[in-house]
């Protein structure tokens, strides 16, 4: 496969967008090389600027869950652009896109959109602490979500658990209210608890981790949080912007039986246009503005075109809630075939499935934590990705992110993805 046009097309973008990219995932840092440009979807299918074709697990992380150009969700789009892109006022498809997530999660009887995952997050974390009267809140290291400042923290020195930026640019002062605790392992969140001097507003996690690779949490641990938040006052988080309407129609609440009281989401309920939510009981979200005193807005918020292809997108999975079987057989199917490649390679590989999403580590042990993620041979990966690459698999370019399945990924090319893999890791294992 040529990569020449892509190769002077990152050229370019570098002179004038930061290391070429819009989101720094994209940059392949982490595998090396250079991303290819895409220059349309199909189906199951990427085209880049070469003419090189990929069957995409990426599905733009995560949101294109009928994979690229679902006839419903463009036709749906291309009605909405004719009447107008955006007009700053309600319109009823935002109620009927609101009435189809409330009806399907238990734990939420209002919600609100906004623009990104990041958007939806740092709104309900303002909203947990407005309610609660409380500044502290606990996240999980390896948990991803979105980049606002007091999110973006990382282990401070020694055995404290406040958090310390991970990134310039965030003022210390902003994520010392931000207490870190480790993924699946309840004495860590205890400790949060213990440590905050005046009381945690909530805790927030991705219920099924996509961002540190695929690392499910465990019922009991769920549980265990739901129980330390009750005692505690403080609110219980899931972030399902990756895992809503992925690991099932209902996201993790689908198999889990944890109820949340807030929830956020994002990606799948836009359909591919820029949507985010977040949703809670109506006692919670009445504490929003207008309703209530805590601020939170947007102007271009529940915006009719993305709502449309939210509203696309949502309404076909809850007509067809058979598809999730479907593709949590087709993201098993995948894995096995991996597990299989890997042992006749003799590579050590572990994997994970929830529904339509899919994650693997070249690991000899599970993964149950973000620590145990890094043991993974990240060198292996980036050499197993580049060989899938010029195999036309397009798989995310990074150890830490999850893969997706979309209803356009037959059988027959899971099956030619296997294949790959297998003349993949052979190469590996003999170089
Ligand atoms: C993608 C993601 C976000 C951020 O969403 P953006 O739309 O990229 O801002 C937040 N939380 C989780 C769990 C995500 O996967």
């Amino acid at each position: 496969m040529g990569y020449e046009k892509s190769i002077k097309a990152f050229e370019e973008a570098y002179r004038v967008i930061p290391g070429g990219v819009d989101s720094p995932v994209r940059a392949f840092s982490s595998v090396g090389g250079t991303p290819p440009f895409i220059e349309r979807g199909e189906s199951a299918y990427l085209y880049d600027i070469d003419g090189n074709r990929y069957i995409d697990y990426v599905q733009s992380w995560g949101p294109l869950i009928f994979g690229h150009c679902d006839s419903d969700i463009e036709s749906a789009v291309m009605a909405a652009v004719k009447r107008g892109l955006s007009f700053g006022a309600p319109t009823t498809v935002e109620t009927e896109l609101a009435e189809e997530i409330v009806s399907l999660f238990d734990a939420i009887d209002k919600i609100r959109f906004v623009s990104s995952g990041t958007e939806a997050v740092m709104s309900a974390l303002r909203l947990a602490r407005g309610y609660t009267g409380r500044d502290d809140i606990v996240k999980f290291t390896g948990c991803y979500h979105g980049h606002s400042d007091s999110l973006l923290v990382q282990a401070g020195s020694g055995a404290v658990t406040f958090g310390s930026p991970s990134s310039p640019g965030v003022p210390a002062d902003l994520t010392k209210h931000t207490l870190l605790a480790q993924y699946n392992n309840i004495e860590s969140v205890e400790k949060c608890f213990a440590e905050s001097e005046k009381g945690v507003a909530c805790v927030i996690i991705e219920p099924i981790a996509g961002n540190m690779g695929l690392v499910p949490a465990d019922e009991a641990f769920l549980e265990a949080l739901r129980v330390l938040c009750d005692r505690n006052g403080a609110l219980l988080i899931f972030d399902e912007v990756m895992s809503g309407f992925r690991a099932s129609l209902t996201g993790a609440q689908g198999i889990s039986s944890v109820k949340p009281d807030m929830v956020t989401m994002g990606k799948v309920i836009g359909g591919g246009m820029p949507v985010g939510a977040f949703g809670a009981r109506a006692e919670i979200m009445a504490h929003l503005s207008p309703e209530g005193p805590v601020y939170q807005a947007g102007t271009l918020s529940g915006n009719p075109v993305a709502m449309a292809a939210g509203l696309a997108s949502v309404s076909k999975l809850k007509r067809n809630p058979a598809i999730y079987a479907t593709l949590g057989d087709r993201a098993e199917k995948l894995m096995r075939g991996f597990e299989s490649a890997a042992e006749d390679a003799g590579i050590p590989l572990v994997t994970n499935v929830r529904g339509s999403m899919f994650g693997f580590f070249f690991s000899d042990k599970p993964v149950k934590n973000f620590e145990e993620a890094l043991e993974n041979d990240s060198e292996m990966f980036a050499r197993f990705h580049k060989g899938m690459l010029d195999h036309g698999i397009y798989l995310a370019c990074s150890a830490y992110e999850t893969g997706f399945i979309s209803t356009e990924i037959s059988d027959a090319l899971i099956d030619e993805t296997i294949e790959a893999a297998r003349s993949v890791m052979k190469a590996i294992a003999a170089a």
